[in-house]
């Protein structure tokens, strides 16, 4: 069921940063750029307020975010420590913490939810829940200037970053005139967007071309719903050392025909992941939660435990549906 978003609570939150000394911001595993960059700007910007602060999550960060500034002092596997106040920041559940998160729940007092997921669980006991903002980094903008700190340019350069990575470069419905507001803002403050672009959505590793080879001939459309079937031998085979579908859903969902994109991703331990794109129309976000996972309407995900067949056998029932309720919609 979906949870009603309660009005971020800015002064709790506040309040609680302004009594502590020592904090630890995680953020969800598998880390996107919007994860790395609402962690570090978040934490860079409490550091700045001459706070003691730790950054965590499981793995570290991927290479190409890796010229954010702070993104050496992230802790890639927590095991020591304890702190006033725990902040996680762009994870919709508890479990998406990962190691860091149950580490830092079981050794800090107080937990500060931040996050623009619809799927949010509203785990902790301060919530800073924007929904409508098309990444997490902007509810840490709106939050320190509720705090009146001024934006640094390190801090405005690895908000935009997630402003920028969860947004693909201003391109998806989630965008309002307040996120280009807030990149402006950023962009002020000595954020690079051009700089940020050209690391993050225009790069990218020929081993995600050479996985696309391998992984084309999967693909099948049918009935508006386009999916494909990422192997750990693909990932072995195109030199990859983490499994990713290179960001071939984003180009599945482009197709003209297609209502909603999936990439299994079979993974060694006996699950599949699922990444979930839909047109504007279609929300795939509902039967992401029902499968144990989350995300927003147009980008969700889920891993799922089971055989390639079995899981293909659950997920495109629950996929037929979602092009259903939307054509019906839009009919309507
Ligand atoms: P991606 O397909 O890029 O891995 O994930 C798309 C979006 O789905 C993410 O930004 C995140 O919001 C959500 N998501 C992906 N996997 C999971 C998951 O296992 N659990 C939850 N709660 N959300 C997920
Ligand atoms: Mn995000």
């Amino acid at each position: 069921m979906r949870m009603t978003m309660t009005e971020p609570n800015w002064i709790a939150a506040a309040e609680a940063v302004r009594q502590a000394q020592t904090i630890l911001v995680v953020t969800h595993i598998k880390p996107d750029g919007d994860a790395i960059g609402t962690l570090l700007g978040l934490a860079v910007a409490l550091r700045e307020m001459g706070k003691t602060v730790d950054a965590a999550v499981d793995g570290g960060p991927q290479e190409f975010l890796k010229f954010l500034a702070g993104s050496e002092t992230i802790i890639d596997d927590l095991d020591r420590g304890q702190w006033d106040v725990m902040i996680s920041v762009d994870a919709s559940d508890e479990e998406r913490t990962g190691k860091a998160g149950a580490y830092g729940r079981a050794h800090s007092p107080l937990v500060i939810n931040l996050d623009h997921h619809p799927t949010n669980t509203l785990f902790g006991s301060i919530h800073l829940i924007q929904a409508q903002a098309a990444s997490a980094a902007e509810v840490v903008v709106e939050w320190l200037e509720q705090m009146r700190h001024p934006l640094s340019a390190p801090v405005a350069t690895a908000l935009l970053t997630g402003v920028i990575t969860d947004t693909i470069g201003f391109r998806t419905s989630s965008v309002t005139p307040r996120t280009l507001e807030i990149a402006q803002r950023l962009m002020q403050a000595g954020a690079p967007l051009h700089e940020i672009v050209g690391r993050t959505l225009a790069t990218k590793p020929y081993g995600h071309i050479d996985l696309w080879k391998r992984v084309f001939p999967t693909v099948q459309l049918a009935d508006g719903i386009i999916s494909a079937i990422v192997t750990p031998d693909d990932i072995k085979a195109a030199g990859l050392t983490e499994s990713t579908d290179g960001g071939l859903v984003g180009i599945l969902i482009s197709v003209e025909e297609v209502a909603v994109a999936v990439v299994f991703k079979v993974q060694s331990d006996g699950t599949v992941e699922l990444s979930l794109r839909s047109k504007p129309a279609f929300d795939v976000s509902g039967m992401a939660l029902a499968l144990g996972g989350g995300g927003h309407k147009q980008a969700s995900g889920a891993t799922v435990s089971g055989t390639i067949d079995a899981v293909r056998e659950q997920v495109m029932p629950m996929l037929r549906s979602v092009v259903q309720q939307g054509r019906a919609a839009l009919a309507s």
